[in-house]
């Protein structure tokens, strides 16, 4: 957000409704802001999935309507206005974001925070894979695997998860348990990474653990292999 501090009655406008806006919002709602701030909250769809709970819907355990939230009684419980739209431009001397649509907002204060995107977007055929980020992509994934067992018919499911980070593994081992309690059909499924050992940002224990409980629920990994194509 922009150093200077947000007048009375300012326009403050958030783009992107992930993790970090929640808590201005929650910030907003408890009353922390300026007294009659006009908060804006665009982003481009209206149900925010809450990526903590987003494998547990991989895996089963929960359905499509329990891990997201509504933003827009989110954003009236905090006094604010909820815009559904992308940012497409920013004019920082007009102080202005332009969406997709032509729409424009003026703003005395701006946020950005529309979160990362998965590395490796030049990798040939990527655009066949199914992205885990923005979250709201995840979403895609229990359809896309219906789809995939569809095509198969009866015979077994190749599943490849690239990535051996927490995230990656957590979906891993979801998956699993989707096809373990839900489907007659068994799955093979691999992880994927370029690097030596899993969770690699994590202890060398962590990942011994990661190691044997992958071995133990028959998850494959392929370790020090980039993917360079799709
Ligand atoms: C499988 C998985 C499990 C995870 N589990 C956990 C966990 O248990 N605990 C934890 O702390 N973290 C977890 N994370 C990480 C967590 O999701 C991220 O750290 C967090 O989402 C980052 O918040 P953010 O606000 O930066 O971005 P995001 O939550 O990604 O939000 C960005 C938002 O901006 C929107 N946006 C993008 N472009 C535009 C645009 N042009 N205009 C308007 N809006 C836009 C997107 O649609 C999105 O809603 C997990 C991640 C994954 C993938």
């Amino acid at each position: 957000m922009a150093s200077e501090a947000l007048a009375p009655g300012g326009r403050l406008l958030l783009v992107g409704s992930g993790h970090a806006h929640l808590f201005v919002m929650e910030g907003l709602g408890n009353g922390r802001f300026p007294a009659g701030v006009q908060a804006t909250l665009l982003a481009p769809y209206q149900l925010h999935p809450y990526s903590g709970m987003v494998p547990g819907l991989l895996g089963g355990r929960y359905q499509p309507g329990e891990v997201v939230f509504d933003l827009e009684p989110l954003a009236r419980w905090a006094g604010a206005r909820f815009v559904q739209g992308s940012a497409a431009s920013v004019d920082l001397r007009a102080r202005v974001v332009e969406l997709e649509t032509g729409e424009r907002f003026h703003y005395d204060l701006v946020s950005f925070a529309i979160g990362a995107g998965p590395p490796g977007s030049s990798i040939p055929g990527v655009g066949t894979a199914v992205p885990v980020k923005p979250i709201e992509r995840m979403l895609n994934v229990v359809p896309a695997l219906a789809r995939a067992m569809e095509r198969t018919g009866g015979r077994k499911v190749e599943i490849v998860v690239v990535g051996a980070g927490a995230a990656g593994v957590e979906i891993a081992f979801n998956l699993r348990a989707r096809y373990t309690l839900l489907s007659s059909s068994r799955a093979r499924i691999t992880i994927v990474d370029g690097a030596s050992q899993p969770l690699r940002d994590r202890s060398a224990a962590a990942a011994k653990l990661a190691r044997r409980a992958l071995t133990q629920h028959g998850i494959g990994l392929r370790l020090g292999s980039e993917v360079s194509e799709v």
